[in-house]
Order: structure tokens, then C-alpha cells, then sequence
């Protein structure tokens, strides 16, 4: 199988530890903390500072069948409802059961959920949910304190190693095709500065979602999908790809405001929030039963939709009525954001449109996280365990990442116990002989951003998707004509990041173009309905030897 990597210098230094983790969300950090407690040594490198990726964004909270009354079986019912016939019903199931105790665990490390008068956690409701089973912290600030408590017990931990700075490019595998390790560049100083290489018995991925690939999007500026293009060119399978979840109520800034936006979370609209056009008409009841708590999918669409039929930038969410007194106590965190673009939600209306907000996709992973790269894993957003099917259900994602985290933290322990992870050898000369790819200038970030979320974005059909995707090859033919003309950009953050953008934006665009159907959060408006007989599978995207993403429909 021929691999590919990014074109970069050959490593300066070497660093060795048994199990790398690659990013410090939920996932990662809850990898780290778990093979630690099986007795093996864990190193954790990531892109910027241990709490940069999105888990210290998330607002609303983590679902789990904690309530009085709620059940795994119900949580099950409604993440497959949301899944729209994608959902792996077994995943699903590992997801519910597991779920409670997880949270639980999560609550020892120290994450300080909010409680009521009587100490029991205290649960709202997101859309989608028949019950309130989301538990918060700080009101509307979860992925703050989740992240906190568990930087503190990673910092706390001696024997896990933290490297921040670290940008992480390719896989290296020794003879057998087995995961070895890694090459990274880090911004330090002193012995681990420059591109380097860390060997492992393992390797985990947990580098997020790719947000950045779209213009407008809630995701940070480290959100770039690197995982799934490292995974790509190492090899390994990809699936579900056009599942971008658009959340549907993302602060609007104007026309010409791009990058991270800020979210109105759709605890807000749990708790009774309208939303409401500019006549101030409520057009999400009799839409669905739920209203504007109906699935992220439906509120989306039907925020485009009313845009497109009124001309509109955006619509307005109207929590005029909970007071001042209720937003300051139950959404500090929104509260402030607002008030810092100028608009007061005490007293008017918030301008709301959708934005990119999550990858239902990603590396394909079995139940114990293990991809089709041995001895490679992937856990949280950069993962597609197969729980969120063609739509992620409402706060599901924390959730994965802790249980499929610690899953992968099993299997590992297991196979260590079992004298099944032994020490590696990298092989350098099949890391030579990979195939370099050519690495576009960094100011393609911004035409990639800009053709995806005009060509794949809410709203796609055949035509859109056929200029997002001759816009892409342009980008790849004139970073090759560059490398031919002996002009080829320098290999530093920016470019590796821009060349991973492009990668994942191709197989994203190619894989949505191929799904000719509606389902979940793919809207085409060419096929508006959804087609079981075809389409009830799922796409496996790979690289092909020439470098290009290939989606094959799974067998039925
Ligand atoms: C605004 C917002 C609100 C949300 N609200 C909720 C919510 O209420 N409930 C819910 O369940 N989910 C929510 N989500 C989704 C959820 O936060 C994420 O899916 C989840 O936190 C992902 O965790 P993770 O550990 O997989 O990745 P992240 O937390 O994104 O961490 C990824 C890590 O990988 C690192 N990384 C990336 N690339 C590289 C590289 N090449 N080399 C080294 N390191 C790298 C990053 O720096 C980062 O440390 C929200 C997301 C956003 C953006």
C-alpha cells in the first residue's frame, strides 16, 4: 500500500513513550489518564495550549440517562431517531449503558457539575431529547469545567508526559504496518524544537472535528481535521464525511465575519427560548413536534429555509422573557458574549443563522477504537465509532469522547497484560519511501473556507458541490505546478494546516457529491428525500495510490 505524508524535514529528534496521544479534549485527556492507570506510560502532544480544542467551548453539557424515570433504552431511542438509519445500533447501545458510570467517573476526576438545593445534578433538555438528561456545569460553561478538571488530574499525573506547541504531521508504522509512532514539529526551544518523532507501542488519535474547513464555524482555529487527513495518508478508513452537523442558532456577525463564531447553545431554546423571524413569527411550530427543539437537522433547515424565502441573512431567537435574573444565573457565558457583539438578550432579540459545528464523520473505528491501521486508535470528535449515524444527537459528543476513550484505554491495558504491545520499531525507510505531498500556500485556508461553505454547506446540490470540487483541483494543480516550477511553499504550520484542509474538504466534497440523497444533516436540494433502498450505508473514503480520496458505499 503506498502511504502518503506531508512534505517536511526529516525528524531532529526522537522522544519514546508506550501509548501517544495526539490532542487534549475529552478524548485525549481521558485516554491519557486511563492507560496511565494500567500501568503504562503516556505521552500527550498537542497542536496549542492542553485546552485549545473545543471541549472548553462546549456549552450546553453532557447527556446521560442520569434522571429520575430516563433510561439508557429512551437515550437509545432518541440517538437513533436523530441518527436518521446510520446510527450502528450497537455503538449506540455501548454509548447509553456505559454513559452514566462514565459521567460518574468524570465527576471523581473532579468535574464539578451544577447540582440543585437537594445535591442531585441537575438536567435540562436539547433538542432531540425526550427528557431532561443533559447534565451542565457553570450554567452554560460544561466543556470549561470538564476541561479544567481534567487538565488538573493530566498536570497532576507525573508520569504523563505533556508537550504543547506540538503540531503532529504523519503516522510512522514499522515493517509490519503496525502504528510506531509519530513525526511532529514543536515550537519549543532546546532539545525537542523542530520536526521530530515520538515512538510508541500506540497511537491515538483524539485531534477534534474540522470545523475550519467551512468559513463560519463554532469549532477553534485548531479544528483544521488534521486527524482525519493524517489517518488518510497513513492509510486507514474514513466514513460519514458529509455529516457536518450545522448548528443552527451560531451568533450572526454580519456577512463578511469569518472563522470561530460564537454559539447560542440550544440549551437556551430548552429552556424556552422562540425562534422567531424578523415580524417576529415563531415558524418552527408545527414543523415538527418538538418545535424548536426538534433535531439540530430540522432547526437548521428550517432557518435556511425562512431565510431563503424572505430574503434574510438570519433569523432571531427571542429569550426576552426569562429575564434578566435567569440569563445571568443559568447563561452567564452566552449572556456576556452577546453583550460584547452589542446585543443585549434581555431585551431584544439574539440574530441567529447556522454555522459548522460538528463532524458526525471521521476515522472508522471498531467498538474498542481500534482503526483499520493496527494499533492505530481514534476517539471523541475526530472518530466515527458509528453512535451519531447521519446526525450527532444533542450533547452526545462529550459523551463519546469519555466512553469510547476509556474503551480504548481498556483494550490497550488488556493487550498489554496480555503481552500483546510489544515495543516498536519504526521503520524509516518505509517512512522514506512515502509518498510527499506538495504543501499549498498558506492563504489557501481562506479560498478552501470559502468554496466549501458556498459549495458544501447547508445547502448542497450536484452544481454546488461541482464548483467546491473544480475549486479544490485547482488548489492541488497549482501547488503542484509550484513544486514543478521549483517554487514550493515551506513546510510550517500554516501550509501543513492548509494541506490537511484540502485533503479533508476534497474527500468531504466527494464523498456529499456521491450521496444522492437528503438524510440527517445532508440536505441536497437535487434529491430532496431520503432513499433507504440506495442509500440506507455508509461511505468508506480512502486515499488512492495518486493521492486522491476514493468513497466506496459499503456493502448492504
Ligand atoms: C462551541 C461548541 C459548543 C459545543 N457544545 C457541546 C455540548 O454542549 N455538548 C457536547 O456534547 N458537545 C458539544 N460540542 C462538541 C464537543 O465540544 C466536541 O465534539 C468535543 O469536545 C470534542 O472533543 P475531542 O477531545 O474529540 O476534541 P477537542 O476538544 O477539539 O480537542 C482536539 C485536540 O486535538 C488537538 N489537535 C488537533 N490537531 C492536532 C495536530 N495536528 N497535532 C496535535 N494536536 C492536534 C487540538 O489542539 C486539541 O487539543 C460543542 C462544540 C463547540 C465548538
Amino acid at each position: 500500500m503506498t502511504t502518503h505524508r506531508l512534505t517536511a524535514p526529516a525528524p531532529g529528534w526522537t522522544a519514546t513513550t508506550d501509548v501517544v496521544v495526539v490532542g487534549s479534549g475529552v478524548a485525549g485527556l481521558t485516554v491519557a489518564l486511563n492507560v496511565r492507570k494500567a500501568g503504562l506510560r503516556a505521552m500527550v502532544v498537542t497542536k496549542a495550549m492542553l485546552d485549545d480544542g473545543s471541549t472548553r467551548w462546549a456549552q450546553g453539557g453532557i447527556a446521560a440517562a442520569l434522571g429520575e424515570g430516563d433510561t439508557p433504552g429512551q437515550h437509545l431511542d432518541d440517538t437513533l431517531v436523530a441518527g436518521a438509519g446510520l446510527c450502528d445500533e450497537e455503538a449506540v447501545r455501548t454509548l447509553v449503558t456505559e454513559g452514566p458510570d462514565a459521567v460518574r467517573r468524570l465527576i471523581a476526576v473532579g468535574a464539578a457539575f451544577d447540582r440543585g438545593t437537594d445535591g442531585e445534578i441537575l438536567l435540562t433538555r436539547e433538542g432531540g431529547h425526550h427528557r431532561r438528561r443533559i447534565a451542565h456545569a457553570g450554567g452554560d460553561a460544561t466543556g470549561a469545567e470538564i476541561s479544567r478538571a481534567l487538565v488538573d488530574a493530566v498536570r497532576a499525573d507525573q508520569d504523563i508526559e505533556l508537550i504543547e506547541h506540538a503540531l503532529v504531521l504523519d503516522l510512522l508504522t514499522d515493517a509490519e504496518g503496525h502504528a510506531a509512532g509519530l513525526t511532529l514539529h514543536v515550537m519549543g526551544e532546546g532539545a525537542r524544537d523542530g520536526v521530530g518523532a515520538v515512538r510508541a507501542r500506540a497511537v491515538v488519535l483524539a485531534t477534534g472535528g474540522m470545523g475550519q474547513v467551512f468559513s463560519a464555524t463554532t469549532n477553534p482555529a485548531v479544528s483544521t481535521g488534521d486527524g482525519v487527513a493524517l489517518a488518510l495518508r497513513a492509510g486507514a478508513a474514513v466514513t460519514d464525511l458529509e455529516f457536518v452537523q450545522f448548528h443552527p442558532t451560531v451568533l450572526w456577525l454580519g456577512p463578511e465575519a469569518e472563522g470561530q463564531q460564537p454559539l447560542v447553545s440550544e440549551a437556551v431554546r430548552g429552556e424556552g427560548a422562540h425562534l422567531v423571524d424578523a415580524n417576529g413569527v415563531r415558524f418552527m411550530l408545527g414543523q415538527h413536534e418538538l418545535a424548536e427543539l426538534a433535531p439540530r437537522d430540522i432547526v437548521a433547515k428550517a432557518i435556511t429555509r425562512r431565510m431563503l424565502e424572505q430574503g434574510a441573512e438570519h433569523m432571531y431567537l427571542d429569550g426576552r422573557h426569562f429575564g434578566a435574573e435567569m440569563w445571568e444565573q443559568r447563561f452567564p457565558t452566552i449572556l456576556a458574549s452577546c453583550r460584547s457583539h452589542g446585543i443585549d438578550p434581555v431585551t431584544e432579540p439574539i440574530p441567529v443563522a447556522p454555522a459548522a459545528h460538528y463532524a458526525s464523520g471521521g476515522v472508522r473505528t471498531d467498538p474498542h477504537g481500534r482503526t483499520s491501521v493496527p494499533g492505530l486508535y481514534a476517539c471523541g470528535e475526530v472518530a466515527c465509532t458509528g453512535v451519531h449515524g447521519a446526525n450527532r444527537l444533542a450533547s452526545n459528543s462529550l459523551l463519546e469522547g469519555l466512553v469510547f476513550a476509556e474503551r480504548i484505554a481498556a483494550d490497550l491495558a488488556g493487550r498489554h497484560l496480555a503481552g500483546d504491545l510489544p515495543e516498536r520499531t519504526v521503520d524509516v525507510e518505509a517512512a522514506r519511501a512515502a509518498h510527499a505531498v506538495p504543501l499549498p500556500p498558506s492563504e489557501a485556508r481562506a479560498e478552501i473556507q470559502r468554496l466549501m461553505s458556498r459549495g458544501a454547506g447547508v445547502l448542497r446540490s450536484a452544481a454546488s458541490m461541482a464548483g467546491a470540487a473544480a475549486g479544490l483541483g485547482l488548489i492541488a494543480e497549482q501547488t503542484y505546478a509550484h513544486l514543478a516550477e521549483d517554487k514550493p511553499a515551506d513546510p510550517r504550520v500554516e501550509t501543513w494546516e492548509a494541506a490537511n484542509l484540502l485533503l479533508v474538504s476534497t474527500a468531504l466534497v466527494a464523498a456529499a457529491a456521491q450521496r444522492a440523497e437528503t438524510r440527517g444533516c445532508h440536505w441536497r436540494e437535487d434529491f430532496p428525500e431520503r432513499d433507504d433502498a440506495a442509500w440506507r450505508r455508509h461511505l468508506i473514503t480512502t486515499l488512492a495510490a495518486a493521492g486522491g480520496p476514493v468513497s466506496t458505499p459499503e456493502e448492504q
